[in-house]
């Protein structure tokens, strides 16, 4: 039998990232592990249901998942710029480096925004840590809302080195084009000038919700404490009650406070992070399909654009299998997560 040599290219730039402060925030120097200290933050928590630490074994399990991403793969030194649509060629390089990069953002994304969550709520900043809490919830939103739709025809294009490389060299490859215009679209500059106009979150929320009921309730709370309504202020209070003089009056306690909203966090993260992993795992799979089928090997821009270029024969295939390269059909991940 062969040897199976791991892929040399792009472990430097990996190694970089993952001193990153959220990174580390998120790996936690202590030992302590999330579900253990989220125990402990939501043991104080007004009206928390019985059996509700069940969950948090998951967001545990989740977090190492997350942080197995930053890990798995090198990232890139340089993503796709942002252009008009129509002032570029595809070709399979540019194909999967686009997918490349959009896996890279949203995976810093994800990681920064769950470490400043979890951080936050550790510490009792609860305002800042439910705002935290609501981007990244839009954008496992969003990813979500992204990911069946440009997965679906990627299927019917995986399997045959025609289909992929027609793909790769087409304008018209529905895979390409969701996840061009979901990665450029914008609501702030005027569509004349040529972006792509983004969908309002909340039509992404609307189709997600009716799938999975209690979204909309969990977004709708975590809203509520972002912008200057009552639960805003209420991460301030404990559940303390007293008459002073004529006044009925809350505790208030910054940094102390015991307000549900923690729950909301919690399980926003949860839900958020068991959405964005598997979004992450196949948009490396798209772009690793690309580059094998297309036979683009590594060089020094595959290494700068954090491409899975296709390893040699008996190496580790760079879509993650687990095959050496000579063999290796790169399968579509599993799925692996309960939401
Ligand atoms: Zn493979």
């Amino acid at each position: 039998m062969d040897d199976v040599n791991p892929p040399k290219f792009g472990i430097a730039r990996t190694d970089e990232v993952t001193e990153l402060p959220s990174v580390r925030k998120l790996q936690r120097s202590d030992g302590i592990t999330w579900a253990t200290t989220l125990a402990q933050v939501l043991a104080d928590t007004f009206g928390a249901p019985e059996g509700v630490t069940e969950n948090l074994e998951h967001v545990s399990n989740l977090v190492s998942l997350l942080l197995d991403e930053v890990r798995l793969h090198p990232l890139p030194s340089f993503v796709v710029h942002a252009r008009p649509k129509g002032s570029f060629t595809i070709n399979p390089v540019f194909f999967a480096a686009t997918m490349a990069s959009h896996r890279a953002e949203r995976l810093i994304q994800a990681v920064e925004l769950a470490a400043g969550a979890l951080d936050a709520l550790e510490s009792g900043a609860l305002q800042l840590s439910a705002v935290a809490a609501r981007a990244l919830f839009e954008l496992a939103v969003v990813c979500e809302d992204l990911h069946q739709p440009m997965l679906e025809p990627w299927r019917k294009i995986h399997g045959s080195v025609a289909r992929v490389h027609a793909a790769a060299n087409s304008a018209n490859c529905e895979t390409f084009n969701l996840v061009w215009t979901v990665r450029n679209g914008t609501r702030y500059y005027p569509d004349d000038h040529g972006w792509e106009h983004a969908t309002s979150v909340l039509s992404r929320l609307d189709r997600f919700s009716k799938r999975y009921t209690a979204a909309r309730d969990i977004y709708d709370m975590l809203c509520d404490a972002t912008h200057p309504n009552i639960e805003s202020h209420a991460t301030l209070w404990r559940t303390q009650y007293a008459d002073i003089g004529e006044v009925h009056g809350i505790r208030f306690e910054p940094g102390r406070s015991n307000s549900k909203i923690k729950l909301y966090i919690v399980e926003a993260i949860r839900l958020s992070l068991s959405m964005i992993i598997p979004f992450l795992r196949d948009l490396w799979w798209v772009a690793a399909d690309v580059t094998n089928m297309c036979n683009v090997t590594p060089n020094d821009h595959t290494v700068l654009l954090g491409l899975p270029a296709r390893a040699k024969r008996n190496e580790l295939c760079s879509c993650n299998s687990g095959q050496v390269t000579r063999v290796c059909t790169h399968p579509e991940p599993e799925g692996l997560f309960k939401q």
